[in-house]
């Protein structure tokens, strides 16, 4: 090791895993109080029986069920309110990605005398926020165990990252029977977040050597797990497999952070209502070509994992090999790798283009050189369904 490979890694949340573990939430959480808010989107968690479980170990708790898809400040600062209002010592999320992560944002604005909008960047509040614990109930994100909480930003119409090292839950709570009432497109599309989150951590700038191992664990049990979650909802040995699978993945981003992918899938996002983890997804063969000229070696590892073994590495056989997994992938699930089965107009594809590639910080952890052409070309080939 040279003194450039110095790395961090640091993970501060406790997990507890199984089939069942919900019901051990009171007894987890004693030290933490007796009224939690929770936080909820508005009506899976209802919908499915899960909220009702744990408002059966809370008797004293509040309940903010307000929280939308893609969720923005306005509705984080309600949900501050009524915390404040209710008194509440610590904040359960029950939900997934947009839940978790408006939970993360109330339990600061519970603490901190200020509104969400002004939350965007890094410790951007003085007073400890409200301990956080997470039900993730899409198996997706990793928000149960990252830093950060992801907010659309409605005065930019963008979406924009609030992070502190105190937004690390608590306690994270990984039961595979919150998963099975998950719907095939958002089993699909979680599925294909994590994917993307591990993929992107391995080939990042600021990947670290631990994280590394996590992905390619990952990866191989995205392909053996995940078409069989679509194929049997109701499988907990598959449901199981793929939370931990977005535990990885956040684990491995709250160290390296996401790279260019993200970046450019909120476009499809925001402006076209893809969902996060179908939109990050469909840019993954294009890019990953892209990363096996950069980082081949990580990239043939990556196409080993996804069942494509390479046996030199040159970058072009690379690229052909992990495009392949990636496409396999989506044949597997039945899902079209191209945008344009998915609603994206290819008009607008060069002013996407021009817009990232004119933001350095969207590719801040990718590596290469990142030109406007580059990102146009990407932006036609994920369109299109190639690389
Ligand atoms: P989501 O927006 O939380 O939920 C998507 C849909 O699935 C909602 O309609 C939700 O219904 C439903 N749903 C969730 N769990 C369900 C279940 N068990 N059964 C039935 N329906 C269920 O989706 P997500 O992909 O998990 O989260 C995406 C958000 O996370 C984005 O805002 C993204 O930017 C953010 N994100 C954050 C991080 C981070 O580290 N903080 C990382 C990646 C992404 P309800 O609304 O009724 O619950």
């Amino acid at each position: 090791m040279t003194p450039m490979d110095t790395y961090t890694f640091h993970m501060p949340t406790r997990i507890l895993s199984g089939a069942g573990a919900v019901s051990r939430l009171a007894a987890e959480c004693a030290s933490l109080g007796r009224r939690p808010l929770i936080v909820t989107g508005r009506n899976s968690a209802r919908a499915c029986g899960l909220l009702d479980r744990v408002l059966a170990q809370f008797p004293e708790a509040a309940v903010f069920t307000e929280v939308e898809e893609n969720p923005g400040t306005a509705v984080c600062d309600r949900g501050g309110l009524l915390c404040r209002e209710k008194k509440c010592d610590f904040v359960i999320a029950l939900g997934g990605g947009s839940p978790m992560d408006a939970a993360k944002v109330i339990a600061v604005l519970a603490t901190n005398d200020t509104k969400a909008a002004e939350l965007f960047g890094a410790d951007k509040y003085a007073a400890t926020p409200l301990p956080i614990v997470a039900v993730p109930t899409t198996a997706g994100t990793g928000s149960e165990v990252t830093p950060y909480s992801v907010l659309t930003d409605e005065s930019q119409g963008m979406k924009r990252t609030v992070k502190g090292a105190s937004l690390f839950p608590a306690l994270a709570v990984l039961d595979p029977e919150t998963q099975v009432s998950m719907p095939r497109s958002v089993t699909i599309a979680t599925g294909l977040d994590a994917l993307s989150q591990v993929m992107e951590g391995l080939v990042s700038r600021n990947a670290t050597p631990p994280g590394d191992v996590l992905a390619l664990d990952a990866c191989r049990l995205v392909r053996r797990w995940l078409p069989v979650a679509v194929r049997e909802p109701g499988s907990l040995e598959a449901r199981e497999a793929m939370l931990r699978v977005a535990m990885y993945s956040g684990v491995i981003i709250a160290q390296s952070g996401t790279t260019m992918v993200h970046g450019m899938g909120y476009y499809y996002t925001l402006r076209h209502g893809l969902a996060h983890g179908l939109a990050n997804g469909l840019l993954l063969a294009p890019m990953f070509a892209f990363n096996a000229r950069e980082v081949p070696g990580k990239v043939a590892a990556l196409a080993a994992a996804l069942g494509c073994p390479v046996e030199s590495d040159d970058p072009d056989e690379v690229a052909e090999a992990v495009a392949g997994g990636v496409h396999a992938l989506f044949g597997g699930l039945g899902v079209s790798p191209a945008a344009r089965d998915h609603g994206v107009p290819e008009s607008v594809l060069d002013g996407y283009a021009d817009e990232v590639a004119g933001d350095p910080y969207r590719f801040r952890n990718q590596p290469g050189v990142i030109t406007p052409e580059l990102v146009r070309r990407l932006y036609h080939a994920s369109w299109e369904g190639a690389w």
